[in-house]
């Protein structure tokens, strides 16, 4: 991989406001993949390819990671991307709106990254539960969006989101079988397992 047209497209998302994943979120994404060895891995919102390209440094011998975006500019920015850094062999993109092309999905799932339209979330983590393997990992990003999420302020605008939001973190710490930690990092990170396989929680 070529890790200066990479660090070049992350300047350039920066630059232009594209919300990439957090340099601290993706601390913590290293140890938990670190230790997975993800043969697949499912992403919600490519954006331009950044965090699927960082994750696809851990992938196990002929992995792959399939995205899901649904911008039609960010998804030619994303597959120049992916040539550019070289990684097009990892990378599989399904063009467009996630909440259509995830109900048609069959694979199974070593981790799957949640990083899409926040009033979606309960959904695709019906989703995601439903492609995960055994001994996998659901990463939600921007789980405490700024705050709002734990603030009992929110604005119109935000409303719908943070009812969203909040209904995922219900449903990942009261669901018997699952186990969740939420970091403070980035604009929040709820990682979830199966409550027999929360060996990845421990140092995550
Ligand atoms: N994961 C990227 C950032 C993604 S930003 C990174 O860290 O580098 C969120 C992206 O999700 C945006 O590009 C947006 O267009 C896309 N998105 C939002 N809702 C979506 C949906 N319902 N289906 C597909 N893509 C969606
Ligand atoms: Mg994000």
């Amino acid at each position: 991989m070529n890790k200066q047209e990479l660090e070049k497209i992350k300047q350039k998302a920066l630059k232009e406001h594209i919300p990439i994943i957090m340099d601290d979120t993706l601390e913590r994404v290293d140890k938990i993949l670190t230790k997975l060895k993800p043969k697949k891995i499912l992403e919600i919102g490519t954006a331009v390819g950044y965090s699927a390209m960082c994750f696809s440094e851990y992938l196990s011998q002929g992995g792959k990671i399939d995205t899901i975006e649904r911008d039609e500019e960010r998804i030619s920015e994303a597959k120049e991307n992916i040539k550019k850094v070289g990684v097009s062999e990892k990378i599989n993109i399904y063009e467009g709106d996630a909440v259509e092309i995830l109900p048609t999905l069959n694979d199974k799932y070593d981790m799957i990254f949640i990083d899409a339209a926040k009033g979606k979330y309960p959904f695709f983590l019906k989703e995601a539960l439903r492609m995960l393997n055994e001994n996998g990992v659901i990463l939600a990003d921007n789980i405490l969006y700024k705050g709002y999420v734990m603030s009992d302020y929110n604005k119109h605008k935000q409303r719908t989101a943070v009812r969203n939001l909040r209904e995922y973190i219900s449903e990942v710490t009261n669901n018997p079988i699952l186990e969740t930690k939420i970091l403070e990092v980035g604009d929040g990170l709820a990682i979830t397992t199966k409550k027999k396989n929360n060996k990845l929680l421990k140092n995550a």
